[in-house]
């Protein structure tokens, strides 16, 4: 079966690379220009219809998906196939009872090992369909059609069970193969410690890919350089075999690194302890030995020993012994002192070009972290506001190590009350926005401690990362980051993985830097919304200050303006305030200036502007409200304040205001025309005695209410 797969795989990637098209376009012509004269009419222009049809199929669908590469779908090329076995069959048998009309069930057996499901459906369907026209819809030839059918479905159903699964069979030897690849290139990458521990083999995919891209390099790049060294001592020294043997990491076994032999030698591991191999360890030195017998036990040879001589020399890093270089050849003279130093260097040169990979090693990775973290950095440098601090935030973790989910928290210290602001992954976007209170989860432990949590990145079952009702997606590691600037806890960043183990022992470096730069990030952004505040908020009532509420007023006579609508102004002043300072203090005076601002902070709805235009004078913007509307909105503030008693060390104090209303468009289309009016208002009430509203009124200029 397996050549069969394979040659079903390598046509279908052939065929896919555009030979449809031609085949089509081919098939249709043939059958067109000579198909008439052996069969019928009607056949020929079945056929051709049909290629016809797909054809034109092809490339409508070509140009729809312009620029993409042209891809073919299975179903198709399994048509492809039956039209082109069908119109053969007519061709050169004339009739569809033949030999050649069966190598159909030969395409739907490959469509279905190869293809999906729909491929063979749109196969049988398209072989149907073509006897059923060749036959010309005669009903007493539906007994043959539906013969060939059934037995269609029947052999593509047979090949889907055997096919597939041997081609599961290759998959999963081709998987087995690669992965065994890649434990080989880890083993080797960890003898040379390449990589340290397992930690970052397994950072998360995209690192991963990273690192044994870097790993493969320099696995790649030592044994160049050992096999080089192994290849000029065994020549230089006429030797049999030049062997690295290396130690496991508890000293028990010797493994082989790197070999140049004549011979048939065996990978190990071998004993570290046994023989000649043990003396040349416990003695940390050369041992050689000649005159040796066929009986003598050289571990690495499995049958009796082909050499005469062997020296064992000690391979050492920075003092420590990490394995041994064998040389044995078959002269029984055994080795010179001359001779062992030249192994001695041979080992020296092996350490330093493992000792130089790990270097470059540790320099590439630092660079491919650095680029992501200055990638990182630059978004969140370009971030002004909080919440695009938080997106770039989320965006360069997720960066980093691929997780599959991320979070950012902000903490408000006032309510004690935790918020997700952002978050990224499979499954995340519910959890938008949720808050929950301070409490035993990771994020509250990270914000009160200040340091990173969980310490193994292990999520364990009844840990809890936000709270008890508001839960991550299922993740088997977690790692909460805290955000702190000048020792203040802002919010943390929770990273999660699916996969055990994907954040190590210890959190790492780049993280820290990542969550220090998204704490500055926010703490500016705070700043600058603070200075921003500042500009247009006024000190005393925390409304907006006069020239915002200017600016936002243009906006909103624009907005009135485009959308046909009203829009009403209030001016507001307290009567006689200045004998409320004289009589009870300034700051009693400011209280009063507060007292009336928070009416009409109450008064006022979520689209309308209040600002303290000065002293204690205030404005109102009230959208789509017109005069009278306004002049209610107005009665309601004056009775409020009218209601308010201010307590003072003199007694209690009561006060009133007058206001003025005017309502776009009537009263004035530009701001300055619209104030006018209601200030006009304004005189009016006060002139009229005060403690009233006036609305304005394009007869007699004010008319008081
Ligand atoms: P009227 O009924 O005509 O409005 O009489 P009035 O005394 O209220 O007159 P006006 O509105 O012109 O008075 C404004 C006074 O408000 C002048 C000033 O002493 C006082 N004032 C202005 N700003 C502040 C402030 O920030 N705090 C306090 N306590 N008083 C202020
Ligand atoms: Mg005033
Ligand atoms: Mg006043």
């Amino acid at each position: 079966m397996t050549p069969l797969v394979r040659a079903a795989y390598a046509a279908q990637k052939t065929l896919i690379r555009g030979v449809p098209l031609a085949l089509i376009a081919g098939l249709g012509g043939y059958v067109g220009l000579r198909g008439a004269a052996s069969v019928s009419s009607l056949e020929t222009g079945a056929s051709f219809a049909v290629m016809a049809a797909l054809f034109v199929w092809r490339l409508s669908a070509r140009k729809k998906r312009s620029g993409a590469a042209l891809a073919v779908t299975d179903a198709e090329l399994v048509a492809v196939g039956i039209v082109a076995a069908t119109a053969l069959a007519l061709r050169l048998e004339g009739h569809l009872d033949g030999s050649l009309f069966a190598a159909n069930y030969v395409v739907l057996g490959i469509a279905a090992a190869t293809a999906q499901a729909s491929a063979v459906g749109a196969g049988i369907a398209t072989l149907v369909a073509l006897e059923v026209l060749a036959r010309g819809l005669v009903p007493s030839s539906l007994v043959p059609i539906a013969w060939h059918a059934g037995f269609a479905s029947l052999f593509s159903a047979l090949n889907h069970i055997v096919l597939r699964a041997e081609v599961a069979r290759l998959r999963a030897r081709a998987k087995a193969r690669l992965e065994a690849e890649i434990e080989r290139l880890h083993d080797s990458a960890r003898r040379y410690r390449l990589l340290d521990a397992p930690r970052s083999v397994e950072a998360g995919p995209r690192s991963r890919v990273d690192d044994e891209r870097i790993a493969r390099s320099s696995v790649e790049e030592i044994h160049q350089a050992v096999m080089f060294s192994l290849e000029l001592v065994r020549r230089s020294l006429g030797l049999h075999t030049a062997i690295l043997l290396w130690l496991n990491d508890s000293g028990t076994h010797l493994r082989v690194a790197e070999l140049s032999t004549d011979g048939d030698v065996s990978d190990g591991p071998f004993l570290a302890g046994d023989g000649v191999l043990g003396a040349a360890l416990s003695r940390r030195a050369p041992v050689s030995l000649g005159q040796l017998k066929p009986t003598f036990k050289l571990p690495y040879y499995a049958g009796p020993c082909p050499v005469g001589s062997v020296s064992a020399v000690p391979v050492f890093e920075q003092g420590e012994l990490r394995g041994l270089l064998v040389a044995d050849r078959r002269g029984a003279g055994g080795f010179t002192q001359q001779e062992e130093e030249q192994l001695t260097a041979a080992t020296r040169h092996a350490v330093r070009v493992i000792q130089n990979e790990r270097v470059f090693l540790q320099l590439e990775r630092a660079k491919v972290e650095q680029g992501k973290l200055y990638r990182a950095a630059e978004a969140l440098g370009e971030a002004a506001s909080e919440a695009e601090v938080i997106q770039a935030a989320v965006k360069g973790a997720r960066e980093f190590a691929s997780f599959d989910f991320a979070a950012v928290t902000l903490h408000d210290p006032k309510t004690r009350q935790h918020e997700i602001r952002a978050v990224s992954g499979d499954g995340a976007e519910p959890l938008l926005g949720a808050r929950f209170a301070h409490g035993n989860g990771l994020v509250s432990m990270v914000v009160e401690n200040k340091h990173a949590l969980p310490y193994k990145g292990e999520l364990e079952a009844r840990q809890v990362v936000f709270s008890p009702r508001v839960t991550m997606p299922p993740v088997a590691s977690v790692l909460v980051l805290p955000l702190v600037v000048h020792d203040k806890p802002l919010g943390t960043i929770v990273l999660g993985a699916r996969r055990r183990g994907a954040f190590g022992e210890a959190v790492n470096p780049t993280h820290e830097v990542l969550a220090r730069h998204v704490a500055v990030s926010l703490a500016n952004a705070r700043m600058m919304k603070k200075l921003e505040d500042l500009a247009t908020t006024d000190g005393l009532t925390g409304l907006l200050n006069k020239r915002a509420l200017i600016d936002t007023a243009a906006e909103k006579i624009a907005a009135a303006h485009r959308f046909r609508r009203k829009l009403s102004v209030l001016v507001t002043d307290i009567d006689f305030f200045k004998r409320v300072n004289d009589t009870y203090g300034h700051d009693i005076g400011d209280q009063v200036i507060k007292g009336l601002g928070e009416i009409l902070k109450q008064k006022k709805r979520s689209t309308d502007a209040v600002a303290r235009f000065g002293g204690e004078e205030f404005v109102m913007l009230c959208e789509e409200t017109d005069a009278e509307g306004a002049r209610l909105v107005a009665e309601r503030i004056r009775e409020d304040l009218a209601k308010t008693v201010f307590q003072t060390p003199n007694g209690p104090l009561q006060v009133n205001c007058s206001l003025g209303v005017a309502t776009y468009p009537e009263a004035g289309r530009d701001w300055d025309a619209l104030f006018k009016s209601a200030d006009e208002a304004l005189y009016a009430s006060k002139r009229g005695g005060r403690d009233r509203v006036t609305v304005w009124s394009p007869a007699r200029g004010t008319r008081a209410a």
